[in-house]
């Protein structure tokens, strides 16, 4: 999809759910669509928009990013490290992502793969259990962290 067909789905939910497509909603919405880094907290979106949105504060921003969750415009995520992330919600895309997490800095890199039908049976089968989406995170050291601690 183009980010102004992404842009517009994602005001047509707003408006159906009757709350108002502001302009500060849009910047902060434009800011997931602008970055490449798809895992932003609070503070990362704050920064990429304030210097063009000087009315634009913290708090908005929080509150802009707990209004589109709650639409589910935008999956909330927990990485462990205290700060909640968010990302465009890809629950009608087929594949599901899993996070590979780096506890050197922080990156989140994300890695497409299908449970095999296997897993997907067992976990049925014994559980009782009808999978719907799945997310899996991983925790280890980046290509880049990895270099740093060889030398
Ligand atoms: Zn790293
Ligand atoms: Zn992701």
């Amino acid at each position: 999809m183009r980010h102004s067909d992404i842009m517009e789905a994602l005001r047509e939910r707003i408006k159906e759910k009757k709350y108002k497509f502001t302009r500060q909603r849009q910047v902060v919405l434009q800011a997931f669509l602008d970055s490449r880094e798809n895992h932003m907290s609070a503070e990362d979106v704050f920064s990429l928009v304030k210097n063009e949105n000087p009315d634009i504060g913290l708090a908005t921003v929080y509150r802009s990013l707990e209004l589109f969750t709650s639409l589910e415009l935008l999956k909330k995520l927990d990485f462990g490290d205290g700060r909640s992330r968010y990302e465009l919600n890809d629950r009608n895309l087929k594949h599901s992502h899993h996070h590979l997490i780096c506890l050197g800095c922080g990156k989140v890199v994300e890695f497409s793969y299908e449970f095999g039908s296997g897993l997907k049976e067992k976990m049925e089968r014994e559980n009782g259990f009808q999978i719907v989406d799945s997310q899996l995170k991983v925790y280890g050291y980046c290509r880049e962290c990895r270099k740093k601690n060889a030398r």
